[in-house]
C-alpha cells in the first residue's frame, strides 16, 4: 500500500508541474529585466542561459513520462530523475541569484530575494505532495542568498532573512497537515478500489470454483447473445451423474473438490471466447459462437470425453465422474436458448446419463 501512495504522489508531482518551468523561466526574465540597469549583461545571460537549459532537461523528463505512462509498479524508477532536476534548476535560482545580484544595491538584492520567496511560496504548493522534495527546493532556493546576507551582517537583509524563514517554518508546518490529509485520502482511495473490485469478483464469481456465477452468466451472455448479430450461438447445460453418491460414498469436502476439478477440466477444453459459469450445484453452463448445430453438439461431446477419460485425485484414489450435456443453437434471446439445452439436457438424463442431447435448430 505505502508503494501505491508513493507511486501516487509522484504521479501527482508530474501531472501538476509542468506549468512549474514556464513559471520559472518566466520569474527569470522579470529578475533579468530588473538587473539589466545595474548588472553584466553577459552575467545575466548567461545565468538565464543555463536556467533554459535546466528547463529544457525537464520538459523532456516530462514529455518523456507522458509517452511513456508509467503503471504503479515502474513509476518509481521516475522519482529520481525528477528530484535531480529539480534540484539543478533550484540551484540555478538559488546559487545563481547570489551570483547575478550587485553587490552595490541593497534594493535589488531585497527584491531579488524577495522574488526567491515567492519561488518557494510556489514550490510548497506544487510539491507539497512530496515534504523531502518541498524542503529540498526550498533550501537551494533560498539558503544561499540567505547565507550571504548573513556574511553582509546588516539589519535590513538579516530581519528580512529572519521573517522570511520564520514564515517558511510556519507554512511547512501547516503543510505537514495537509501531507497527511493527502496520504490518508490516497490510501482510502486505493482501499476503496481494492474492495471494490474485490466486492465485484465476489458478485459475478462462484466462491468454490472460482468460475462465473450464474448472475453473471446471464449479464455477459445477453451481452454476447447481442454482439452476435446474424452468428449462431449455442448453450450447453452439463449436469453430473449421480454426483449426490459421491458426496454421500466420499463425503461433502471431496464433493467440492470434484465439482472444483470438473470446472478446470470443462475450461481446458473450451476456448478463451467461450462462456463458462457454475450454474448452480452440480450443473455448469456454456454459451459459445459456433457454425452451427452440429459443431455445438461436437464441443459438447468433446467435454462429455474430456471429464469421462480424466480421473480425479480424491484422497490418493481416482475418481471418474460422468456429466449429461443438452446443446441448443440459435439467434433468440438466451432464455430460449437455455430453456431449449435444459430439455435436451433433461432427455439425455432419462436416457441413461453421460450422453449428449441436441435440441432442434430454431
Ligand atoms: P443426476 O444424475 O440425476 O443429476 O443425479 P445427482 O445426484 O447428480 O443429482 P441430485 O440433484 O439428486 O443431487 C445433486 C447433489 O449435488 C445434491 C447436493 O448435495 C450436491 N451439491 C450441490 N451443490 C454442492 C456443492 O457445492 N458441494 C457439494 N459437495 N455438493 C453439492
Ligand atoms: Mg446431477
Ligand atoms: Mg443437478
Amino acid at each position: 500500500m505505502d508503494h501505491l501512495v508513493q507511486a501516487e504522489k509522484l504521479k501527482l508531482l508530474y501531472h501538476q508541474s509542468f506549468p512549474a518551468i514556464f513559471a520559472s523561466l518566466f520569474t527569470g526574465i522579470l529578475v533579468c529585466v530588473l538587473l539589466w540597469p545595474v548588472q553584466q549583461h553577459s552575467l545575466l545571460l548567461g545565468w538565464y542561459g543555463v536556467l533554459l537549459l535546466s528547463a529544457l532537461a525537464r520538459g523532456l523528463l516530462f514529455i518523456r513520462y507522458w509517452y511513456v505512462r508509467p503503471d504503479d509498479a515502474s513509476v518509481l524508477s521516475w522519482e529520481k530523475p525528477y528530484f535531480i532536476t529539480l534540484l539543478a534548476s533550484s540551484l540555478i535560482w538559488g546559487i545563481g541569484a547570489v551570483v547575478i545580484i550587485p553587490a552595490e544595491s541593497l534594493l535589488h538584492q531585497v527584491v531579488v530575494f524577495l522574488f526567491l520567496v515567492g519561488m518557494a511560496g510556489g514550490a510548497l504548493g506544487v510539491y507539497s505532495a512530496h515534504r523531502a522534495m518541498t524542503l529540498a527546493t526550498i533550501g537551494c532556493v533560498l539558503l544561499p542568498m540567505s547565507f550571504w546576507f548573513l556574511m553582509q551582517w546588516q539589519l535590513i537583509p538579516l530581519l528580512l532573512v529572519l521573517g522570511t524563514l520564520l514564515f517558511l517554518v510556519t507554512v511547512f508546518k501547516a503543510g505537514a497537515v495537509l501531507s497527511v490529509a493527502m496520504d490518508r485520502s490516497f490510501r482510502l482511495g486505493h482501499e476503496l478500489e481494492a474492495a471494490r473490485a474485490a466486492a465485484e469478483y465476489r458478485a459475478h464469481r462462484d466462491a468454490l470454483t472460482g468460475l462465473y456465477n450464474r448472475r453473471a452468466f446471464y449479464e455477459l451472455g445477453e451481452g454476447m447473445m447481442s454482439n452476435a448479430g446474424e452468428g449462431l450461438m449455442a448453450m450447453i447445460v452439463a449436469d453430473l451423474d449421480h454426483f449426490k453418491r459421491i458426496n454421500d460414498s466420499w463425503g461433502h469436502p471431496a464433493g467440492d473438490k470434484v465439482l472444483q476439478e470438473v470446472g478446470e477440466i470443462y475450461l481446458g477444453c473450451l476456448r478463451n471466447d467461450d462462456l463458462c459459469a457454475r450454474l448452480g450445484g452440480e450443473e455448469f453452463g456454456v454459451l459459445l459462437r459456433v457454425d452451427s448445430l452440429e459443431q455445438a453438439c461436437a464441443i459438447a461431446e468433446d467435454l462429455r470425453l474430456c471429464l469421462e477419460n480424466q480421473g480425479i485425485d480424491c484422497d490418493g484414489e481416482k475418481l471418474f465422474v460422468t456429466a449429461s450435456f443438452g446443446v441448443a443453437a440459435g439467434h433468440e434471446k438466451l432464455e430460449a436458448l437455455f430453456r431449449d439445452a435444459d430439455s435436451a439436457l433433461y432427455r439425455a438424463k432419462m436416457d441413461g446419463r453421460n450422453r449428449v442431447e441436441c435440441a432442434h435448430l430454431h
